[in-house]
């Protein structure tokens, strides 16, 4: 699928358009991870905090690239208003839904929530998650650079899912929106071929969740911010710790210590992310 309003044959998806039936609020709701950004790390978590029940409606991953806006059109990767934005572009055409993932360098962005069926393959809606990764890959190569990276985040991101919903990795498990009997498209990408990515599935590491990265105490994060030369504003939002607008998600408090903790990964994150 592609972001771009001149692009592709979006009257495809009039079996997902929203009836005069469905109220605004259901509209609203159906965006509901624009705004959360994840690592493959941290993704992996934040997976757990889902019910399985939840997740069952999908048997396996749609991969999707962006091909508007291209590599060469993000050079940072994506930011949080070019996800609202597309968000706001799909609803404009009345869709109920988007894909669920955006993979960028290093990061997934979310658009629509993981427990219900996305809009972005007529024939894989119903049974895949859908993840766009950023790039336009019947020009820009897969194999190296930031395609690589891109593709990377993808491919963590989609083995977290499978691992989540015990879905063996398999030709069935991962689709590519060109499978589709539906569409005449090269998505993800001409450049881009199938056992490839199921190769590199295999051999990737699942990022590792249990695998404690170093906490720090938050009273520590000015003397971190400082180090780095960049402002500390550390504040909670609606339950939520930010750390210069970044979400904290491994942010907890530890009764004993009488402090609250959240991973230096993610600190760091938070850091570089204004750098
Ligand atoms: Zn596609």
């Amino acid at each position: 699928m592609h972001a771009s309003p001149n692009v592709g044959r979006t009257g495809k998806q009039t079996q997902h358009r929203v009836t005069s039936g469905e109220t605004a609020l259901n509209l609203k709701t159906m965006f509901n991870n624009v705004g959360k950004v994840w690592t493959p790390d941290t993704f992996r978590d934040y997976l757990t905090t889902i019910p399985l029940t939840a997740l069952r409606w999908f048997r396996g991953v749609c991969f999707h690239h962006t091909w508007f806006p291209s590599l060469s059109d993000r050079p940072n990767g994506f930011k949080a208003n070019h996800i609202a934005n597309m968000r706001d572009f799909y609803r404009t055409k009345d869709w109920r839904s988007g894909p669920h993932l955006y993979a960028d360098d290093d990061q997934l962005w979310g658009m629509s929530e993981l427990q219900e069926r996305g809009v972005h393959a007529v024939g894989f809606n119903a049974g895949y998650v859908g993840i766009e990764v950023l790039g336009n890959f019947d020009v820009e190569s897969p194999y190296a650079g930031r395609g690589n990276a891109c593709w990377t985040t993808a491919m963590l991101g989609a083995l977290c899912l499978l691992d989540r919903a015990a879905i063996p990795l398999s030709p069935m498990s991962i689709m590519f929106h060109r499978e589709d009997p539906s569409t005449t498209k090269t998505c993800p990408g001409q450049l881009v071929k199938k056992e490839w990515v199921l190769q590199q599935m295999q051999t990737l590491d699942l990022p590792l969740r249990d695998t404690p990265t170093p906490a720090r105490d938050l009273k520590m994060v000015s003397a971190i911010c400082r180090a780095n030369q960049v402002p500390c504003n550390l504040n909670v939002v609606g339950g939520q710790i930010k750390l210069n607008g970044v979400v904290l998600y491994t942010a907890v408090y530890d009764r004993l210590a009488e402090a609250t903790f959240a991973d230096l990964k993610e600190i760091e994150h938070a850091i570089s992310h204004i750098k």
